[in-house]
Protein backbone atom coordinates (compact mmCIF):
# COMPACT_ATOMS: atom_id res chain seq x y z
CA UNK A 1 0.00 0.00 0.00
CA UNK A 2 1.47 3.23 -1.13
CA UNK A 3 1.56 6.98 1.82
CA UNK A 4 -1.19 7.97 2.59
CA UNK A 5 -1.96 10.75 0.38
CA UNK A 6 -3.90 12.55 2.70
CA UNK A 7 -1.79 11.67 5.36
CA UNK A 8 -1.63 15.40 6.91
CA UNK A 9 -5.64 15.03 7.47
CA UNK A 10 -5.95 11.61 8.85
CA UNK A 11 -2.68 11.81 10.76
CA UNK A 12 -0.95 13.21 13.64
CA UNK A 13 1.63 15.43 14.02
CA UNK A 14 4.34 14.20 17.12
CA UNK A 15 7.47 15.96 16.96
CA UNK A 16 10.20 17.27 14.83
CA UNK A 17 13.50 16.06 14.23
CA UNK A 18 16.08 18.27 12.55
CA UNK A 19 13.34 20.59 12.06
CA UNK A 20 11.12 18.06 9.73
CA UNK A 21 7.84 17.61 11.23
CA UNK A 22 6.91 13.52 12.31
CA UNK A 23 3.39 12.41 11.02
CA UNK A 24 2.33 9.49 13.94
CA UNK A 25 1.55 7.15 14.99
CA UNK A 26 5.15 6.26 16.30
CA UNK A 27 5.92 3.56 18.28
CA UNK A 28 10.03 2.01 17.49
CA UNK A 29 11.03 0.00 16.13
CA UNK A 30 8.06 -1.22 14.47
CA UNK A 31 6.27 1.67 13.66
CA UNK A 32 8.26 4.77 12.40
CA UNK A 33 5.30 6.93 11.22
CA UNK A 34 6.09 9.65 7.95
CA UNK A 35 8.90 12.26 8.40
CA UNK A 36 8.32 15.70 5.92
CA UNK A 37 5.49 17.93 5.33
CA UNK A 38 6.23 19.06 1.76
CA UNK A 39 8.25 16.17 1.03
CA UNK A 40 6.52 13.17 2.79
CA UNK A 41 8.32 9.76 3.59
CA UNK A 42 6.60 7.04 5.05
CA UNK A 43 9.24 5.55 7.12
CA UNK A 44 7.35 2.19 7.63
CA UNK A 45 7.28 1.24 3.95
CA UNK A 46 10.44 2.49 2.87
CA UNK A 47 13.23 -0.23 2.22
CA UNK A 48 16.01 1.89 2.18
CA UNK A 49 16.83 1.47 -1.41
CA UNK A 50 18.64 4.88 -1.95
CA UNK A 51 16.47 5.85 -5.31
CA UNK A 52 15.49 8.97 -4.12
CA UNK A 53 18.64 9.73 -2.76
CA UNK A 54 20.47 9.29 -6.21
CA UNK A 55 17.38 10.90 -8.75
CA UNK A 56 16.98 13.80 -6.62
CA UNK A 57 18.30 16.97 -8.32
CA UNK A 58 18.59 19.12 -5.22
CA UNK A 59 20.15 16.19 -3.07
CA UNK A 60 17.56 17.40 -0.46
CA UNK A 61 17.41 13.77 1.50
CA UNK A 62 20.04 12.41 3.65
CA UNK A 63 20.12 8.72 5.49
CA UNK A 64 18.58 8.12 9.12
CA UNK A 65 19.28 5.11 11.35
CA UNK A 66 16.37 3.02 12.02
CA UNK A 67 17.67 0.12 13.74
CA UNK A 68 15.60 -2.77 14.12
CA UNK A 69 13.06 -1.41 12.11
CA UNK A 70 10.98 -4.51 9.56
CA UNK A 71 11.61 -2.92 5.92
CA UNK A 72 15.02 -1.11 6.96
CA UNK A 73 17.79 0.09 9.34
CA UNK A 74 18.16 3.09 7.44
CA UNK A 75 15.76 5.53 6.52
CA UNK A 76 15.37 8.37 3.34
CA UNK A 77 15.15 11.89 5.55
CA UNK A 78 14.23 14.40 3.40
CA UNK A 79 16.44 17.18 5.53
CA UNK A 80 15.97 20.12 2.91
CA UNK A 81 12.92 19.76 2.07
CA UNK A 82 11.84 23.91 1.38
CA UNK A 83 14.60 22.91 -1.44
CA UNK A 84 12.16 20.97 -3.21
CA UNK A 85 11.70 21.78 -7.24
CA UNK A 86 8.64 19.53 -7.24
CA UNK A 87 9.85 17.44 -9.97
CA UNK A 88 8.50 14.33 -8.75
CA UNK A 89 11.32 11.68 -9.38
CA UNK A 90 11.47 10.51 -5.93
CA UNK A 91 7.61 10.37 -5.97
CA UNK A 92 7.75 8.15 -9.58
CA UNK A 93 10.80 6.29 -9.00
CA UNK A 94 10.25 5.12 -5.25
CA UNK A 95 9.73 1.12 -5.81
CA UNK A 96 6.96 1.20 -2.85
CA UNK A 97 5.49 4.38 -3.28
CA UNK A 98 6.84 5.79 0.31
CA UNK A 99 6.93 9.00 -1.06
CA UNK A 100 4.15 11.98 -1.64
CA UNK A 101 5.24 15.63 -2.69
CA UNK A 102 2.93 18.06 -1.55
CA UNK A 103 3.03 21.72 -3.50
CA UNK A 104 3.53 24.32 -0.09
CA UNK A 105 0.75 27.02 -1.78
CA UNK A 106 0.92 30.56 -1.84
CA UNK A 107 0.95 32.34 1.08
CA UNK A 108 0.14 35.91 2.12
CA UNK A 109 -0.47 38.61 -0.31
CA UNK A 110 -0.10 35.95 -3.44
CA UNK A 111 -2.35 33.65 -1.95
CA UNK A 112 -5.53 36.74 -1.76
CA UNK A 113 -4.35 38.01 -5.35
CA UNK A 114 -4.85 34.47 -6.61
CA UNK A 115 -8.47 34.26 -4.87
CA UNK A 116 -9.43 37.26 -6.32
CA UNK A 117 -8.22 36.71 -9.61
CA UNK A 118 -10.63 33.73 -10.45
CA UNK A 119 -13.76 35.55 -9.68
CA UNK A 120 -12.53 38.67 -11.37
CA UNK A 121 -11.11 36.45 -14.07
CA UNK A 122 -14.44 34.98 -14.49
CA UNK A 123 -16.73 37.92 -14.18
CA UNK A 124 -14.09 39.75 -16.99
CA UNK A 125 -14.46 37.06 -19.63
CA UNK A 126 -18.35 35.67 -19.07
CA UNK A 127 -19.21 39.30 -18.74
CA UNK A 128 -17.83 41.27 -21.27
CA UNK A 129 -18.69 38.43 -23.67
CA UNK A 130 -22.61 38.17 -22.83
CA UNK A 131 -22.88 41.87 -22.76
CA UNK A 132 -21.27 42.11 -26.46
CA UNK A 133 -24.03 39.65 -27.44
CA UNK A 134 -26.76 41.06 -25.77
CA UNK A 135 -26.07 44.89 -26.36
CA UNK A 136 -23.51 44.82 -28.96
CA UNK A 137 -20.47 47.04 -28.22
CA UNK A 138 -21.14 50.01 -25.95
CA UNK A 139 -18.79 52.41 -27.96
CA UNK A 140 -20.23 51.06 -31.44
CA UNK A 141 -17.28 50.14 -33.11
CA UNK A 142 -17.94 47.68 -35.09
CA UNK A 143 -14.08 46.34 -36.65
CA UNK A 144 -12.78 45.96 -32.75
CA UNK A 145 -16.20 43.86 -32.04
CA UNK A 146 -15.53 41.73 -34.59
CA UNK A 147 -11.76 41.21 -34.15
CA UNK A 148 -12.74 40.66 -30.58
CA UNK A 149 -14.98 37.54 -31.55
CA UNK A 150 -11.66 36.37 -33.43
CA UNK A 151 -9.09 37.22 -30.29
CA UNK A 152 -11.39 35.47 -28.24
CA UNK A 153 -11.68 31.57 -30.07
CA UNK A 154 -7.71 32.30 -30.61
CA UNK A 155 -7.44 32.52 -26.82
CA UNK A 156 -9.63 29.98 -26.30
CA UNK A 157 -8.00 27.72 -28.19
CA UNK A 158 -4.65 28.14 -26.65
CA UNK A 159 -5.76 27.93 -23.09
CA UNK A 160 -7.23 24.31 -24.80
CA UNK A 161 -3.94 23.33 -26.24
CA UNK A 162 -2.02 23.76 -23.00
CA UNK A 163 -4.26 21.33 -21.62
CA UNK A 164 -4.36 18.70 -24.82
CA UNK A 165 -0.47 19.18 -24.49
CA UNK A 166 0.42 18.68 -21.02
CA UNK A 167 -1.57 15.64 -20.68
CA UNK A 168 -0.40 14.49 -24.06
CA UNK A 169 3.50 15.37 -23.85
CA UNK A 170 3.86 15.95 -19.84
CA UNK A 171 4.52 12.36 -18.43
CA UNK A 172 2.03 12.72 -15.82
CA UNK A 173 2.52 11.61 -12.72
CA UNK A 174 0.11 8.52 -11.94
CA UNK A 175 -3.22 9.81 -10.36
CA UNK A 176 -2.47 13.45 -10.06
CA UNK A 177 -4.05 16.15 -11.81
CA UNK A 178 -3.14 17.46 -15.45
CA UNK A 179 -0.27 20.47 -14.00
CA UNK A 180 1.66 17.60 -12.31
CA UNK A 181 4.09 17.19 -15.27
CA UNK A 182 7.48 15.24 -15.08
CA UNK A 183 9.13 16.72 -17.94
CA UNK A 184 9.40 20.74 -19.95
CA UNK A 185 6.59 20.07 -22.84
CA UNK A 186 7.91 21.91 -25.84
CA UNK A 187 5.80 20.90 -28.65
CA UNK A 188 2.47 22.02 -29.96
CA UNK A 189 1.73 25.90 -29.11
CA UNK A 190 4.78 25.58 -26.53
CA UNK A 191 7.08 25.75 -29.13
CA UNK A 192 5.04 29.15 -30.20
CA UNK A 193 5.26 30.94 -26.49
CA UNK A 194 6.45 29.41 -22.99
CA UNK A 195 2.96 29.57 -21.34
CA UNK A 196 0.06 29.16 -23.65
CA UNK A 197 -2.11 29.22 -21.09
CA UNK A 198 -1.44 32.59 -19.65
CA UNK A 199 -1.09 34.04 -23.39
CA UNK A 200 -4.80 32.56 -24.01
CA UNK A 201 -6.55 34.52 -21.23
CA UNK A 202 -4.98 37.44 -21.96
CA UNK A 203 -6.24 37.14 -25.33
CA UNK A 204 -9.55 36.26 -23.78
CA UNK A 205 -9.47 39.40 -21.77
CA UNK A 206 -8.44 41.66 -24.78
CA UNK A 207 -11.40 40.34 -26.87
CA UNK A 208 -14.03 40.75 -23.86
CA UNK A 209 -12.76 44.52 -24.14
CA UNK A 210 -13.35 44.65 -27.46
CA UNK A 211 -16.46 42.93 -27.86
CA UNK A 212 -18.00 44.65 -25.12
CA UNK A 213 -16.11 48.32 -24.95
CA UNK A 214 -17.62 48.98 -21.65
CA UNK A 215 -15.87 50.64 -18.98
CA UNK A 216 -16.65 48.15 -16.62
CA UNK A 217 -14.99 45.59 -18.38
CA UNK A 218 -11.78 47.50 -18.98
CA UNK A 219 -11.41 48.64 -15.18
CA UNK A 220 -11.29 45.03 -13.83
CA UNK A 221 -9.69 43.40 -17.57
CA UNK A 222 -6.29 46.02 -17.54
CA UNK A 223 -5.38 45.02 -14.33
CA UNK A 224 -6.04 41.55 -14.86
CA UNK A 225 -3.78 41.76 -17.60
CA UNK A 226 -1.05 43.13 -15.98
CA UNK A 227 -1.62 40.61 -13.22
CA UNK A 228 -0.62 37.95 -15.45
CA UNK A 229 2.70 38.96 -16.19
CA UNK A 230 3.19 38.03 -12.13
CA UNK A 231 1.80 34.92 -12.24
CA UNK A 232 3.88 33.95 -15.42
CA UNK A 233 7.08 35.19 -13.43
CA UNK A 234 6.08 32.82 -10.77
CA UNK A 235 5.65 29.84 -12.71
CA UNK A 236 8.59 30.92 -14.11
CA UNK A 237 10.98 30.34 -10.88
CA UNK A 238 9.16 27.12 -10.10
CA UNK A 239 9.57 25.39 -13.68
CA UNK A 240 13.47 26.44 -13.19
CA UNK A 241 13.56 24.70 -9.66
CA UNK A 242 12.01 21.90 -10.86
CA UNK A 243 13.33 21.67 -14.54
CA UNK A 244 16.72 23.16 -14.02
CA UNK A 245 19.01 23.33 -17.14
CA UNK A 246 16.01 21.75 -19.49
CA UNK A 247 14.07 24.77 -18.93
CA UNK A 248 16.64 27.37 -19.17
CA UNK A 249 17.37 26.01 -22.59
CA UNK A 250 13.99 25.49 -23.16
CA UNK A 251 13.73 29.50 -22.47
CA UNK A 252 16.45 30.76 -24.75
CA UNK A 253 14.62 28.86 -27.87
CA UNK A 254 11.05 29.90 -27.00
CA UNK A 255 9.49 33.28 -26.21
CA UNK A 256 7.33 34.17 -23.00
CA UNK A 257 4.23 34.62 -24.59
CA UNK A 258 5.02 37.19 -27.20
CA UNK A 259 2.81 35.47 -30.53
CA UNK A 260 4.60 37.26 -33.26
CA UNK A 261 8.18 36.57 -31.63
CA UNK A 262 7.50 33.18 -31.18
CA UNK A 263 5.76 32.60 -34.60
CA UNK A 264 9.10 34.06 -36.18
CA UNK A 265 11.48 32.06 -33.90
CA UNK A 266 9.46 28.88 -35.09
CA UNK A 267 9.69 29.47 -38.46
CA UNK A 268 13.54 29.77 -38.51
CA UNK A 269 14.03 26.92 -36.04
CA UNK A 270 11.87 24.82 -38.69
CA UNK A 271 14.01 26.51 -41.62
CA UNK A 272 17.15 25.57 -39.97
CA UNK A 273 15.81 22.11 -39.47
S1 LIG B 1 13.16 5.43 -3.02
FE1 LIG B 1 11.55 4.91 -1.52
S2 LIG B 1 12.17 2.99 -0.64
FE2 LIG B 1 13.96 3.82 -1.67
S3 LIG B 1 15.05 4.94 -0.06
FE3 LIG B 1 13.72 6.41 -1.08
S4 LIG B 1 11.83 6.39 0.11
FE4 LIG B 1 12.97 4.59 0.69
S1 LIG C 1 10.34 16.11 -6.18
FE1 LIG C 1 12.36 16.26 -7.18
S2 LIG C 1 13.37 17.92 -6.08
FE2 LIG C 1 11.64 17.29 -4.81
S3 LIG C 1 12.51 15.79 -3.41
FE3 LIG C 1 11.72 14.64 -5.13
S4 LIG C 1 13.44 14.41 -6.55
FE4 LIG C 1 13.98 16.00 -5.07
Amino acid sequence: MPIDPKFQKNRKKVGKEEGITIWGPVDPPETLGIRGTYVAVDWDLCTGCGICLKVCPQQLFDWMEASSHPTSEKKAFPVRETECGQCYLCETKCPVQAIRIIYPGLTGWLNWLAWLTIPLLFTQLVGGSIYGVLFGPMLGLQAPFYAGWVVLVLGFLFVLSSLIYFSKRGELVEGRGIMYTTVVVESGTYGIVRHPQFLGVVLMACASILVSQYWLFVLIGVPLIVSMFKWIQLAEENLIAKFGDDYRRYMRKVPRINLFQGILRLVKRRREN
